[in-house]
């Protein structure tokens, strides 16, 4: 209400225009909510990672399961779908996305002759593809296991040695936090602290990256939830949100 040239004038809400547009964001609200997959669209206008490179490094494959379940739920399989997710997201935001690999395969391939293990010819191979890739950064994806069941939650790894790494661990990390804590039990912890690791990869790496260990097979709760594609795919966007704001911190506004 508002007095104009003495006389009172009522203005009554919400008009017409206002009840329309609030009803449009309501629509779209309730689309958003029962069609997760345009999400990542709504945080970004345009191709945000235009012009940049980034290597996908789903860990282990083929005859190594990596952490495992019962031998049904294998670390293999999580990362690799959420390392496609990723990158469609990725992509989507117009980035150039390379992968260590694509399907249900290790990397020993790479390093043909070398009478090394299986094992570290499959390092060998991960720290070759990363090393010649000329991506900006790298991200090597992998799933935790404990003997204590009670322990869940996300680790994200770095090498000290650059700064770059630390920024970009500590970027995934606050996004991927949300995710992981979700409905916390007083008889659990969970992980959200990034760490400094002493891994092959991220010690011979020479470009910027990460290893992100998403959780707990060993943890039932964690487990149940990296069964299921809503949750990966939540995983894949905290990853896409966490390097797309560490590009930007390194850009500048
Ligand atoms: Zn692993």
């Amino acid at each position: 209400m508002r007095l104009a040239r003495g006389r009172i004038k009522i203005i009554v809400f919400p008009s017409p225009l206002i009840l329309a547009v609030l009803l449009f964001c309501a629509a779209i609200l309730l689309w958003l909510q029962f069609f997760p997959a345009v999400r990542p669209a709504s945080i970004y206008y345009g191709y945000p990672l235009k012009g940049t490179r980034i290597l996908i490094d789903p860990g282990h494959g083929g005859i190594d399961p990596g952490a495992h379940y019962e031998g049904s739920i294998t670390e293999k399989e999580i990362v690799l779908v959420v390392g496609l997710e990723l990158r469609r997201l990725l992509q989507q935001a117009g980035a150039e996305v390379m992968m260590t690999r694509e399907t249900d395969e290790d990397v020993s391939r790479h390093i043909p002759g070398d009478p090394a293990s299986r094992y570290q010819r499959d390092m060998g191979g991960r720290v070759k593809l990363i090393n010649e890739s000329g991506a900006d950064l790298y991200v090597s994806l992998h799933i935790n296991y404990f003997h204590d069941p009670s322990i869940r939650g996300a680790i994200v790894f770095y090498n000290s040695s650059r700064p770059e790494n630390k920024l970009l661990a500590e970027s995934i990390q606050k996004n991927i936090n949300p995710v992981v804590a979700v409905n916390p039990r007083p008889d659990q912890y969970i992980h959200q602290e990034s760490k400094v690791g002493d891994y092959l990869i991220l010690n011979r790496a020479t470009i910027p990256g990460v290893i992100v260990e998403m959780g707990f097979i060993t943890n039932p709760d964690e487990r149940e939830l990296l069964c299921q594609d809503s949750y990966r795919q939540k995983l894949a966007q905290a990853l896409l949100i966490g390097i797309t704001e560490y590009i930007y911190s390194r850009k500048g506004p």
